[in-house]
Order: C-alpha cells, then sequence, then structure tokens
C-alpha cells in the first residue's frame, strides 16, 4: 500500500496519517466493535504505535475486551466518527478503522475475527481465515 495513508473524521476535526505498512487487516465482528460503529463488524488495521500520527482533538472511552484489557476506542467529539483504539495490552500496535481512510478502497483484510458473535445478516468472506474470537487474544 502506498504510503503514507491518510483518513479522519467525517467532519474533518481529526485526521491521522500512517506512516508504516500496517502488520495486519482483519474484520472484527464482537459486539462491542458492532455498537461502536453501528455496523455489522470494524475493519481494522493493525498499525505500528510509532507509525500513527494524529492532528486534531479526539476522545477516547473505554471498553473492557473478553480478554480483559482495556481497549480505549478513539473518536471526534464533534461528528462521533470512530476512529483508532488502544489497547492497554500492547504499546505495539494499534487498531485503525480502515473505513475511515481517504481511500478505503486500498483495505485488504487478511482474515475475520469475533464471528461468534456475528449477525446472521452479515456477510463473511468465505475464503478468508475464519477464528471464533480474537486470535491476537487482545
Ligand atoms: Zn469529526
Ligand atoms: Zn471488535
Amino acid at each position: 500500500m502506498k504510503l503514507p495513508m491518510t483518513g479522519g473524521c467525517l467532519c474533518g476535526a481529526v485526521r491521522y496519517q500512517i506512516l508504516a505498512e500496517p502488520v495486519g487487516a482483519g474484520n472484527c465482528h464482537c459486539r462491542t466493535c458492532q455498537k461502536s460503529v453501528g455496523a455489522a463488524y470494524v475493519p481494522v488495521l493493525f498499525v505500528l504505535y510509532d507509525a500513527l500520527k494524529i492532528t486534531g482533538n479526539y476522545k477516547e472511552y473505554a471498553t473492557t475486551a473478553d480478554s480483559g484489557n482495556t481497549m480505549n476506542r478513539g473518536f471526534c467529539p464533534e461528528c462521533g466518527s470512530a476512529l483508532f483504539g488502544r489497547n492497554s495490552a500492547t504499546n505495539k500496535i494499534r487498531p485503525v478503522n480502515a473505513a475511515t481512510l481517504d481511500e478505503p478502497g486500498i483495505y485488504k483484510p487478511h482474515m475475520n475475527f469475533w464471528l461468534s458473535a456475528a449477525q446472521p445478516w452479515d456477510v463473511i468472506d468465505p475464503n478468508l481465515p475464519k477464528f471464533e474470537k480474537n486470535p491476537l487474544h487482545l
């Protein structure tokens, strides 16, 4: 993928750049992700911590992952777009919501995870690896 990747919230108050190739990509179908975006899943890019440069003031709220770790979910306080996260278990990678990229078509998921919580009206690519929960245990 061409670097940097750029993205931001719907209103433009919060912008970000991804400076290094993401280390992974997958669709999370967990209930918390579903609620946080109001959709069947979140398309997640796993980005190295130092490779995510954020401008603008975003807010976070804390959710508890199945692992017991805290996932701080970053969003724009003006428009509410769900942008990226910060998991208490790691300071190496951060999840970024690929639907907020300026060119979201460059996102290529490598897996589907949390399929145990997927909705019956969700369409799952049968050719991608499937995981009942989070294979990264984050
Ligand atoms: Zn915004
Ligand atoms: Zn999730």
